[in-house]
């Protein structure tokens, strides 16, 4: 097996800065893969995040001029991951989301901002950093994507290219007076190239012209081959059906361990699950539930939005609090759900526990102490929370889209009888799907014996970025090719 060696390009990587599960992957990817003989640099914007890390690490290229200032690649090691920052104070020197102002909106330069990071990212892909000449660029979402049409229109051997989506609901589309400023030549405004709908695409671009088109489930690259799920570039996915793959995320299954978390009054493990009620305890009297080892638990951790469907579990919850159930709910978003949440906790405390904000250790609380996890999503490319979900033995209840589909089996009579159901699923992601599907944990809840085998199964399922990693390194090797 020879080593491979790849760019990642990504717009965050955790644990530098993180809005989301991209975060997660670029963060997690490095390290699983060096164990299959695959070594990746991670190319960033230069972020203060970024930079309080960097400040002394030399160039290793210099730019007079990248989209309106001076720039410098710099080259350094943080958190065990080996990184390419671009140090542009004109385009990434601001405090707080690296996508938004602090008046909630999209800063007015993305464009550029985004447009730098793939420019870097191809350069690199060409040549520009002697030490580290990659067969591969692998460009993460529409804030990389434009590093395809860079590589392409660059005429000149290039290393393969992969583009990931995280999420197709963000696609970076601008207004066509964007190109003259790319550097792209005139060419590249094609239905072949950037152009989209008139102006130009960065994500559609990626996915015309990159070698292959990965997504982070099976189910969710079929979804977005269809009009419903393909947010308008469903028919361009279709022509290119051909090399696009799902490859389901996994989880730090160091992070997430419920033998060693610290974030836990109680560890467990497989063998000892019994000792996980402590946590339902202490989840019941921190969100200040009435104690009861009896009532069926549910959580939530999520944030509030339309894609999470959580305005059905609002609508479902008379018929878990009529059959004795309980909800402890950790999320923020949408002012409508938040305000419905906080009402119906107000109005049932006993049953109904809800924490708004972002807490990383409730989080993991509600995931080692509810008795199932509800992710009742419209479409969800991977989602982790159901993973977590099932590494803490807390059965997963979710819709039958994306990556919930792929990752949890439904335990349906042949399941059962097989000894492989991990959790429930239902669809469509309707209330009277959902109520369905509640019923059913209900009933699982009141048999024991059915209950903890689903948790076991659970339990030891693989969710750890040991296959994940595998297929990317499978994937690498197929379209590896170095630029001369
Ligand atoms: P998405 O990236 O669409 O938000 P995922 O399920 O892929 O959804 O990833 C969400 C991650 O963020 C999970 O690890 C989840 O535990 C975490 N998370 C979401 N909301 C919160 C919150 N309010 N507090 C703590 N962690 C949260």
């Amino acid at each position: 097996m020879s080593g491979v060696k790849v760019l990642s390009v990504a717009s965050e990587v955790f644990p530098l800065i993180k809005t989301g599960g991209l975060a997660d992957v670029a963060g997690a990817l490095p390290a699983a893969l060096a164990r299959e003989d695959v070594e990746i640099r991670t190319l960033v914007p230069g972020y203060p995040a970024v930079m309080a890390k960097l400040a002394a690490a030399q160039p290793a290229h210099i730019y007079d001029d990248l989209f309106g200032g001076p720039a410098r690649i710099l080259s350094g090691k943080v958190a065990g991951l080996a990184l390419f920052a671009i140090d542009a104070p004109h385009l990434y020197n601001r405090p707080g989301n690296p996508y938004l102002g602090s008046n909630g909106l999209d800063w007015p330069d993305n464009a550029q901002r985004f447009a730098a990071l793939a420019r870097v990212g191809a350069d690199i892909g060409l040549g520009a950093i002697d030490a580290f000449l990659p067969q591969v660029v692998h460009a993460h979402d529409w804030q990389a994507a434009l590093a395809a049409a860079y590589l392409n229109y660059a005429d000149r051997p290039r290393p393969g290219v992969v583009t990931t989506i995280h999420n197709m609901a963000f696609q970076g589309h601008f207004p066509m007076s964007i190109f003259a400023e790319l550097g792209l030549p005139p060419q590249a405004i094609s239905i072949d190239g950037v152009e989209y709908f008139g102006g130009v695409g960065y994500l559609k671009a990626g996915l015309r012209l990159s070698d292959r088109i990965t997504t982070v489930s099976p189910t969710y690259a079929r979804e977005i081959m269809t009009p419903e799920f393909g947010m308008g570039l469903d028919g361009l996915l279709r022509t290119r059906a051909a090399v696009v793959q799902g490859i389901v995320n996994g989880i730090d299954d160091t992070v997430w361990n419920p033998g060693t978390d610290v974030a836990l009054p109680q560890n467990y493990s497989a063998l000892r699950i019994d000792m996980r009620v402590r946590n339902k305890t202490a989840l019941q009297t921190q969100m200040g539930l009435a104690q009861s080892v009896e009532r069926p638990l549910f959580g939530v951790v999520s944030r509030l939005s339309d894609q999470k469907g959580l305005d059905l579990l609002l609508q479902a919850l008379p018929g878990i609090l009529a059959r004795g159930g309980q909800l402890a709910l950790l999320g923020s978003g949408d002012p409508l759900l938040e305000g419905g949440f906080t009402a119906a906790a107000t109005s049932r405390p006993d049953s109904i526990g809800c924490v708004l904000g972002y807490d990383e250790k409730l989080a993991h609380l509600i995931q080692a102490g509810a008795d199932f996890i509800v992710v009742p999503s419209r479409f969800e490319p991977c989602g982790l929370t159901q993973l977590c979900a099932l590494r803490y033995g807390a059965p997963p209840i979710v819709a039958r889209v994306g990556g919930l589909a792929d990752t949890v089996i439904d335990a349906n009579e042949a399941a059962t009888a097989a000894g492989v159901a991990t959790g429930v699923q239902f669809y469509p992601p309707a209330v009277e799907s959902l109520t369905y599907a509640l019923n059913r944990a209900l009933d699982i809840a009141r048999d024991p014996a059915v209950l903890r085998r689903l948790r076991l199964n659970g339990m030891r399922s693989d969710v750890s970025w040991r296959g994940p990693a595998k297929r990317y390194a499978a994937l690498y090797r197929e379209i590896n090719r170095p630029a001369e």
